[in-house]
């Protein structure tokens, strides 16, 4: 029988563009503060290892972008995860892009006016800055090319970025991997994110009986508890490293969450 919801460590699932940093006009131009690296470490400890790092980013630039800090990361929107942060990179879940898809994305970003094409691999982003009618054209010629040219690939759409990669992997699988095993299984899951791609993370949390936290307008109103900027995560996400210091359960925990937040 599992026991009581008040035992029950807590894990923490956390997005990063937008949840943890203000949005950069370039996924490269965002800066990290010492502060914030050394946060993402304390929380590692505090929490016996139960965070992650949940994004569309690679996890090697995750690696770059907080470095020295290493954590478990889910990379790709779940294309690969790493368990270990000792590992130097994460597992692939997904084969990468066929190259005839990869080539057509190229064409159709040019023709577009897309203002930047980032191959990650096993997914390609494509950024642009476009008005909404010129962003629906675009996303319609990416869709056509992958219903022609790989039909297992879908065209996801986040803030000025179109994403293309393959239709079963999403941030929930992420999540699902990692709470099958230590030391996140049998955790009450916490999950921060600001964007239509954490809806599937939000879903996962909410069947292993955790608590979502959507940050900003962008999904809001769709997690359970609110807060309106990345800098009201980091303040909440100091709080919570406090607790844990303290000892303090899932309840206390549960707590202080809401005392930070609105629904
Ligand atoms: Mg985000």
């Amino acid at each position: 029988m599992r026991s009581p919801t008040i035992s029950r460590p807590i894990s923490l699932f956390l997005d990063v563009d937008g949840t943890l940093l203000d949005y950069a006009s370039h996924p490269d131009a965002v800066w990290v503060g010492p502060t914030l690296v050394e946060l993402l470490g304390d929380l590692h400890r505090a929490s016996g290892g139960s965070l992650a790092l949940v994004s569309g980013r690679s996890i090697d630039s995750l690696d770059r972008l907080f470095a020295p800090f290493r954590g478990v990361a889910v990379g790709l929107h779940g294309l690969e995860v790493r368990r270990d942060p000792q590992e130097t990179s994460g597992r692939p879940l997904a084969e990468p892009v066929p190259e005839v898809l990869r080539e057509a994305i190229g064409r159709i970003a040019t023709a577009h006016s897309a203002t930047l094409l980032e191959d990650k691999g096993a997914a390609i982003a494509v950024h642009h800055h476009l008005p909404a009618p010129a962003m629906q054209a675009l996303r319609h010629a990416l869709r056509e090319a992958c219903g022609r040219l790989a039909p297992r690939w879908v065209v996801m759409r986040g803030r000025r970025v179109l994403e293309v990669k393959p239709g079963d992997a999403t941030k929930a699988l992420g999540v699902d991997t990692l709470m099958a095993e230590a030391p996140f299984r049998g955790s009450m899951p916490i999950a921060f994110g600001d964007d239509v791609t954490d809806l599937d993370m939000f879903e996962a949390i909410r069947r292993h009986e955790g608590t979502s936290i959507a940050v900003g307008p962008r999904i809001a109103g769709s997690g359970d508890l609110q807060l309106d900027a990345p800098e009201e995560s980091l303040a909440l996400l100091r709080e919570v490293r406090d607790a844990l210091d303290d000892g303090a359960d899932a309840l206390r925990i549960g707590a202080v969450l809401r005392t930070r937040t609105h629904a």
